[in-house]
């Protein structure tokens, strides 16, 4: 945590703060208000970033030097995709390219696989009325998706502190979330959900639930 709206991190989110997990990935992100991001290519991202986390401290310097090597390097906006509806005649959208729910929230791989398992079976209760199919994939998937793009309360803007007060009530919850009796239970108020939405089962089902 570096104020100033930057945050380097081992692995995004909470929840891995919570489950202690360490992937050994490493990740700065930072708010932006300019769109500066948007207009530059791969060399202008790491300008940018070299100017925001230049006075950061702790991990930034290694991540900095890291920028020069690395042919892995990854820049992107963390946004939502909100769609009005996800089909129009014969085309259908699926996955992030219908409801992205954003690394904040987790859950892009259980939409995209779940969104997946009932529009394939939606069709295939619904031979030659494509239109039905998507339509009613939309409805049993739309609750799913609007619940698993719900932010945490305070979203990125918590997690990204611009003061130091912000910074210490930070640190404090996740002192707090990752004491052992507490555990579990910020692990299940972190963890998304994703079990909430009950599979149909359709001819032919594979899972053969
Ligand atoms: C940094 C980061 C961390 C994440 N962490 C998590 C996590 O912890 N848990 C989780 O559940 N989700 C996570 N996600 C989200 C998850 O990766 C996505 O939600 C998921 O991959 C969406 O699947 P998809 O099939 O819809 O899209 P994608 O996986 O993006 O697949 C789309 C595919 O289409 C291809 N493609 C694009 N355009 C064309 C074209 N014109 N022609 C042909 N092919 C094309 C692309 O190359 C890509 O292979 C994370 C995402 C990011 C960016």
């Amino acid at each position: 945590m570096c104020g100033a709206g930057r945050e380097v991190v081992r692995r995004m989110g909470l929840e891995q703060a919570v489950r202690r997990e360490n992937t050994g990935e490493r990740g700065i992100v930072f708010t932006d208000a300019t769109g500066r991001r948007r207009a530059a290519g791969p060399d202008g991202r790491r300008v940018l970033l070299r100017e925001r986390f230049a006075d950061a401290g702790g991990l930034a310097p290694r991540v900095l030097a890291a920028l020069d090597t690395t042919d892995e390097l990854y820049a992107e906006d963390v946004g939502q995709v909100r769609m009005d509806t996800w089909s129009r005649g014969r085309t259908v959208l699926l996955g992030d390219a219908a409801c992205c729910p954003s690394p904040i929230t987790g859950m892009g791989t259980s939409l995209a696989l779940v969104g997946a398992y009932v529009l394939a079976g939606e069709l295939a209760a619904r031979p030659g009325d494509p239109a039905a199919a998507f339509a009613a994939y939309e409805v049993r998937m739309r609750p799913f998706a609007d619940r698993a793009q719900r932010l945490p309360p305070g979203g990125p803007r918590l997690a990204n502190p611009c003061t130091r007060t912000g910074i210490r009530l930070l640190h404090a919850a996740v002192r707090t979330a990752t004491r052992p009796p507490l555990t579990a239970l910020a692990a299940r108020l972190a963890s998304p959900p994703a079990d909430a939405i009950t599979l149909p089962r359709y001819d032919g089902d594979p899972t053969g639930r």
